[in-house]
């Protein structure tokens, strides 16, 4: 393995398991690897791999620590010999952990920190193997200096953590701007269609943005594309803001409305442009349909 860039190479495993050594059909006359291949040498190719029993789905929950100074995030080094040994990733529990209740125990016994958890800050779902992974992001502290081993603990920018080796859930925290149905990270938040005519579904949006606490209507207005809205959401312990921009439109027998949160300030938005859409469209379906 590359040591410089591990990523690039587990990119180019997974590429090469989904295009050319398939389990059913590999294209070994294609393949790149064919004469290191013990499988195409001994003429087994075809046979493996041999057929699994799979094992039923486990649900885990994984608490991390999140843990900022200024635009940087806190991340650990995984241990070599773990599942993903020496990857990035924010300091979380294991596998085998019950979430929250052991956070602080076991990041002092993998790590050596000492944190303080606060509130939940992001929600999120992963699959490893046959683990169905419920992700918990608590905002933390840190109650001690940071030890100075740059080999296991740094403070990362956005763009250290879009570079670095990191876990898919430490990649997801970089995200500061959400649509419906145009954000993979969030495949919960799609664009929502209505009976009612745009002009009620405009009225509606209105009523709820009057409505939630924390959200302001800024301007709305009506061309050829539909309507738009635009409001500003302002979280209420950090007051950090984010604007939001509503289109409702006709589209054959429907009304269709897409939403887009992004983060005024700050390169994290830890989940919260993605709490605004699903407040502002749950809030709506309550009052539309
Ligand atoms: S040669 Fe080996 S690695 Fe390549 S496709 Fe065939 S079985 Fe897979």
């Amino acid at each position: 393995m590359d040591r410089e860039a591990p990523g690039e190479w587990n990119q180019a495993l997974m590429e090469l398991g989904a295009a050319v050594c398939t389990p059913r059909k590999p294209a070994c006359p294609a393949c790149p690897l064919r004469a290191h291949c013990r499988a195409w040498s001994l003429g087994l190719a075809e046979k493996l791999p041999e057929g699994k029993t799979r094992r039923p789905p486990v649900e885990v929950t994984v608490a991390a620590a999140l843990i900022q100074r200024g635009d940087c995030l806190l991340l650990v080094r995984r241990e070599q010999g773990r599942l993903m040994g020496r990857m990035w990733e924010v300091p979380q529990t294991s596998l085998e952990s019950h979430g929250l209740p052991d956070l602080v125990r076991e990041v002092e016994e993998r790590h050596g920190l000492r944190v303080v958890p606060g509130a939940l800050a992001v929600r999120a779902r992963h699959a490893i193997t046959f683990r169905r992974i419920r992700l918990e992001g608590y905002r933390a502290w840190l109650r001690q200096a940071l030890p100075a081993d740059p080999d296991r603990f740094r403070w990362a920018s956005p763009e250290e953590v879009s570079r670095l080796p990191t876990s898919s859930m430490t990649k997801k925290l970089r995200i500061n701007d959400v649509q419906t149905g145009r954000t993979p990270e969030y495949p919960d938040v799609r664009v929502h269609e209505y009976a009612a005519s745009p002009e009620k579904v405009a009225q509606a949006a209105k009523e709820v943005l009057g409505r939630l606490p924390g959200w302001t209507l800024v301007g709305a207005g009506q061309g050829a594309a539909g309507h738009a809205i635009q409001a500003v959401h302002e979280t209420g312990v950090f007051l950090l803001k984010e604007d939001i921009t509503i289109q409702i439109r006709r589209e054959g027998a429907r009304t269709r409305v897409s939403v887009r949160s992004r983060s005024q300030v700050g390169p994290w938005d830890l989940g919260q442009n993605a709490r605004n859409i699903r407040e502002f469209l749950a809030a709506l379906d309550a009052l539309v349909s």
